[in-house]
C-alpha cells in the first residue's frame, strides 16, 4: 500500500529536481517528455523503496511458514537477481544474491528465499548490512545449523558516474553458525555460487 504522505514529498522533491535540470539548460518544463515524470518518478521510487514496517510484517509472515526439515545438508538458492538502492547516493544497486542454510528441524519453501531477498533489498541499505542481515535471518528466524550469504552487486554510484567503472562489481559474504566453522561447507557454498561471475552488460 503506497503511503500518500511520502508520495507527495516524493513528487514535490522530483518536481525540484526537473526544476534544477531546467537550471542546467534542459526544457523540462515545457518539453513534453516531462510532463507527469514527477509522479512516474514519485511512484518509481516508491516501488525500489518499500515502507520497512510492510517488509518486517512479510518477512515475519514467510519466517512463519515452514516445513519439517527431511535432511540437514545444504539448502541453497543461487544467483537471485534484485534490485535495490545505496544510502549514500541514493542511486539504484543491481544485486545478484545466493543464499544458503543448513536447516535443524524447519526449511523454507525455496521460492520463499527468492521472495525474501528480493524484499531485503528493497530498502536504503548498504551491501554489507544486506549481506549480514540476510545471513542472520536464516541463521537465527530459522533456527538453523549454519547460514551463508554471498552477494555481488552493480552499484549505478559506481558505474554510472565519475570514473564509469562499469566492471566494478562489489562482493560480499557472510557466514553464520557451522559455515564459519566448517570450511568444507563454506568452500561447498563458495564453489557453486561464484562458478560463472555476474554478467548483465
Ligand atoms: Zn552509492
Amino acid at each position: 500500500m503506497p503511503n500518500t504522505q511520502a508520495h507527495t514529498l516524493l513528487e514535490q522533491a522530483y518536481q525540484q529536481i526537473l526544476e534544477a535540470y531546467a537550471l542546467m539548460g534542459y526544457d523540462t518544463q515545457r518539453d513534453d517528455n516531462f510532463r507527469e515524470t514527477a509522479q512516474r518518478a514519485a511512484k518509481a521510487a516508491q516501488e525500489l523503496v518499500r515502507p520497512i514496517a510492510e517488509i518486517h510484517a512479510e518477512i515475519d509472515d514467510l519466517v512463519s511458514k515452514t516445513f519439517p526439515a527431511r535432511y540437514d545438508h545444504m539448502v541453497i538458492s543461487k544467483h537471485n537477481i534484485c534490485f535495490g538502492l545505496c544510502p549514500h547516493h541514493l542511486l539504484p544497486v543491481v544485486y545478484r544474491v545466493s543464499l544458503a542454510y543448513i536447516p535443524r528441524e524447519r526449511v523454507v519453501g525455496i521460492s520463499k528465499l527468492s521472495r525474501l531477498i528480493r524484499l531485503m533489498a528493497r530498502r536504503p541499505v548498504l551491501q554489507e548490512d544486506l549481506t549480514h542481515e540476510l545471513a542472520e535471518l536464516l541463521f537465527k528466524r530459522l533456527d538453523s545449523l549454519g547460514s551463508a550469504a554471498y552477494i555481488e552487486g552493480l552499484h549505478m554510484c559506481m558505474a554510472a558516474r565519475g570514473v564509469e567503472a562499469h566492471e566494478a562489481r562489489l562482493v560480499t559474504s557472510a557466514m553464520r553458525g557451522i559455515f564459519i566453522d566448517q570450511l568444507p561447507s563454506r568452500q561447498e557454498f563458495l564453489d557453486l555460487v561464484t562458478a560463472a561471475p555476474l554478467q548483465l552488460l
